[in-house]
């Protein structure tokens, strides 16, 4: 069993009574440690889980995830809110299975940041022009909106609204989906998302950006004038702890095609 813990959760009334219950069974038997917790509970949705991640983003060799749903959708979560209770009794039990889930390693202008859903670049002021470019050969060039590139667990969130697929988590795939492309006989880019494994990287050239965001899950950054991204699959990962088996095809199902 794990010994110490941390609890991230939604800023509402409700989660933070889930929060609350949690802390209460968990107090007897395990320490509660918000700076070196193996164990962190995320008490929200997705976008909770997100941010719990990148909370603990400096500490993921050392940290594990486990997710209870009050949010919108739950997608990345196991529990449902109405299941506090067995989430309680797992963890004390102890008897658990981890998995992995991949990141990406995005650098620009100095800087390295790790994103778990995806990247992207936007531009909603004026068409914007990217070169894109895979392991340094010139692949393409696009206009449009912008483009992203999503991990597998990113592929039903930002990735999916883009018509892209659908990826099981345990892929070590990323995916370049466009962000309305621009194309006729003058602008032709591939206009199909594109996936690729861990032996590519892809870079984004622009000569100008002006009015373009950054944007690493929900991190943003500005851009401004001429601008190189580069992305791959990182070799950090996220591990997740794993009490009861929740199939990929029947989160699927829950999250998208059940009334
Ligand atoms: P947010 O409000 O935290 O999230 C927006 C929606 O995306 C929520 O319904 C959230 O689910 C869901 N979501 C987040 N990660 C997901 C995943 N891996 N699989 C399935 N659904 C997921 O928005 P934010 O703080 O601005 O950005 C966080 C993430 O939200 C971004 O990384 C982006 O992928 C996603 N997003 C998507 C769209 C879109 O599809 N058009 C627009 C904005 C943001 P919960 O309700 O369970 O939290």
């Amino acid at each position: 069993m794990m010994k110490t813990y941390a609890i991230v959760y939604k800023q509402d009334h409700y989660s933070k009574k889930i929060a609350e219950q949690l802390r209460e069974g968990l107090s007897h038997q395990m320490i509660y440690d918000e700076d070196s917790p193996e164990l962190v509970i995320s008490v929200g949705g997705d976008g909770t889980m997100i941010y719990s991640v990148h909370k603990y983003i400096e500490k993921l060799e050392t940290v594990s995830f486990i997710g209870i749903h009050t949010g919108t959708l739950g997608f990345l979560t196991d529990y449902q809110c109405d299941e506090c209770d067995e989430l309680i009794q797992d963890i004390l039990k102890g008897e658990y299975k981890t998995y992995s889930r991949c990141l990406l390693e995005v650098s620009f202008d100095s800087k390295k940041v790790l994103g778990m859903n995806e990247v992207r670049v936007e531009n909603n002021r004026r068409s914007q022009v990217i070169n894109v470019y895979i392991n340094d050969d010139f692949f393409e060039t696009f206009r449009g909106n912008g483009l992203c590139v999503s991990t597998a667990s990113g592929s039903t969130a930002y990735n999916k609204s883009l018509g892209g697929a659908v990826i099981h988590s345990g892929a070590g795939l990323m995916q370049l989906s466009e962000i309305a492309g621009i194309h006729h006989n003058a602008y032709r880019s591939l206009g199909s998302s594109l996936i690729l494994d861990w032996t590519h990287r892809i870079r984004f050239e622009s000569s100008d950006c002006d009015g373009a965001i950054l944007g690493v899950d929900n991190y943003v950054f500005d851009l401004k004038g001429e601008t190189s991204i580069d992305v791959k699959l990182s070799d950090r990962k996220v591990r997740f702890v794993q009490y009861k088996r929740v199939p990929f095809i029947k989160r699927l199902k829950r999250s998208f095609l059940s009334e």
